[in-house]
């Protein structure tokens, strides 16, 4: 009889997992990815899937499952409006982009808003405040934030750990998908010994599928993957899995993605060569696996640091894998040999040079210039190499010396400290600026990535420019304002309606505002917009408008 007791109970459990809710889709349209999970994005792993929505806004977003609202963020940038629904089982989905939340929330949202006088907000909620079941409407597709364009970006995380999860390769969201991922481009670069070990470019090869003469290649070398995969019913190119390089019958390097911690994004600087990303353009994954790059623990297996190391003169095979989540593979096959009359180019020696060991903080100090990269900003050992290449010109607003600190084609994990002296005239102490320099100078601050640098002032106060009707205001559903700033750029910018703050979105170069009935009544109204620079200079324009 004991036994038996035992038996259900263990019955019971396993029909209490099984009960569990599966997750449901968000949308009620057909199932199709603009993007997918792990996808390479320069400083980040895509961390979810973008669903496509046939490019409209509007439509309802379904909780997955249930749970309660957890948190709500707008933001000008990223997710837009956020939303974060946390369920029983430990994780939380998260979608982003939205249009709008449900009307309770965007009333919380809009009370936040007038009381800190902020378009952007961050809001935390109890459980018993905003419950939800699964299936229920908790919001309308948008394109907020950093979007192109109508989407829904979603994420499943762990809500204790905050790991993003890959739930397509674990089946939540899987679309049929029978095409193997495909080779765009496939580059090889030599390495050769120095004080500091360098790297360059011996093959760019565009069509690698077709390539057939046997390639030559110094004794050590590695090779980058530009690679996407395809899915019936979309055109995108969507996220490979797995990426594996083979030296005859040894696997020399494999990467896949698997469940990424948001802390370890931003080491696919050192996943990909950075210097085929420096100028746009796709991702390539590169074989040479970096000493400081701490995806190597567990994505990354490697043989020889992934390093093509050719010891005598025979033909040899690469051979490269790209494989999806449903585990179709592309595979394609280079021949190789040994030329040991291949050397990397000699350095320009315009630059001053030093190496700097990746595991160190390293400092330069050479004349009215000083920079300071703290260790754990290196992936690797570098040849660190800078130069003056002018001097003040003062009718561009540039009171220092102009330099190249670093080569921006190298990555870095943390920005460096750079101080460059300057003749700052009397009492513009606040105008002056640290700027990127180019065609145009734009605000860079102190803590900076390699680059070209100068000390600027900027006692310009920014332009604004009311869009529409340019006598009267044309009130349609909204006003928009150019905002420009040549110089140190456009910090801020605040609306006042009647002499009271009102919301508006400052993005790109244009504030723009939506007029509710409930908070600008018919009548003769005032808009003030004040626009501030980061050196403080400040316009204002006051127009009337009338609402009918
Ligand atoms: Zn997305």
């Amino acid at each position: 009889m004991k036994r038996l007791a035992v038996l259900v109970c263990a019955l019971m459990v396993s029909a209490g997992a099984l009960a569990q809710e599966q997750a449901i889709r968000p949308l009620d349209v057909p199932m199709s990815f603009s993007g997918t999970y792990g996808e390479l994005r320069h400083d980040h792993f895509h961390s979810g899937v973008d669903w496509r929505v046939g490019g409209k806004v509007g439509d309802p977003i379904h909780a997955i499952k249930s749970g309660y609202i957890a948190r709500v963020s707008v933001s000008p940038w990223g997710y837009g409006n956020g939303l974060y629904i946390k369920h029983p089982d430990g994780t939380t989905s998260v979608y982003g982009h939205l249009l709008r939340f449900t009307d309770a929330i965007d009333r919380r949202v809009e009370e936040e808003q007038y009381a800190r006088e902020s378009f952007s907000v961050n809001l935390l909620f109890e459980p018993d405040e905003f419950p939800v079941r699964q299936g229920d409407i908790v919001g309308r597709v948008g394109n907020t934030g950093s979007s192109a364009g109508p989407h829904l970006h979603m994420e499943i995380r762990d809500t204790e750990s905050d790991l993003s999860l890959n739930y397509i390769s674990r089946g939540v969201y899987k679309p049929a998908d029978k095409t193997s991922p495909q080779f765009h481009r496939v580059c090889f670069y030599g390495l050769e010994d120095g004080v500091v070990e360098r790297s360059w470019r011996v093959h760019n090869l565009k069509s690698p599928a077709s390539v057939r003469d046997t390639l030559r290649l110094p004794a050590r070398s590695y090779v980058a993957i530009d690679a996407t995969d395809r899915q019936e019913g979309t055109s995108s190119k969507l996220a490979v899995e797995e990426y594996r390089v083979w030296l005859d019958t040894t696997q020399i390097f494999s990467f896949k993605v698997g469940d990424m911690p948001s802390s370890e994004g931003r080491y696919i600087k050192s996943l990909i060569e950075y210097r085929e990303s420096y100028d746009g353009g796709r991702d390539l994954v590169k074989s040479r696996v970096d000493p400081g790059n701490l995806l190597a623990n567990e994505r990354i297996r490697c043989v020889s640091n992934g390093v093509i190391e050719l010891r005598d003169n025979a033909v040899h095979t690469v051979r490269l894998e790209a494989i999806d989540e449903h585990g179709n593979r592309a595979v394609t096959r280079f021949r190789i040999r040994r030329d040991t009359s291949l050397h990397a180019p000699d350095p320009d020696p315009t630059y001053k040079r030093e190496p700097w060991v990746w595991y160190r903080q390293n400092q330069v100090n050479d004349g009215s210039m000083s920079y300071y990269l703290p260790a754990g900003a290196l992936y690797d050992n570098i040849e660190f190499s800078w130069r003056r290449i002018a001097g003040p010109d003062p009718g561009r607003g540039i009171i220092s010396d102009v330099w190249e600190v670093g080569s921006p084609t190298i990555p870095l994990q943390l920005a460096g400290e750079l101080e460059i002296s300057a003749d700052v005239p009397e009492g513009l102490e606040e105008k002056a600026y640290m700027a990127n320099y180019g065609e145009k100078l734009t605000h860079a601050g102190v803590h900076v990535r390699f680059g070209t640098y100068c000390v600027a002032i900027d006692t310009v106060a920014p332009t604004l420019q009311f869009l529409g009707n340019k006598g009267n205001i044309v009130v349609d559903d909204g006003i928009r304002i150019r905002v420009r700033d040549d110089a140190s750029g456009v910090a801020d910018a605040r609306v006042e309606i009647d002499g009271r703050w009102y919301v508006s979105l400052l993005k790109r170069d244009i504030v723009s505002l939506e007029l509710k009935r409930e908070r600008v009544r018919r009548g003769e109204h005032t808009i003030k917009v004040s626009v501030t620079d980061v050196c403080g200079n400040e316009a204002t324009e006051t127009r009337t408008f009338t609402v009918q």
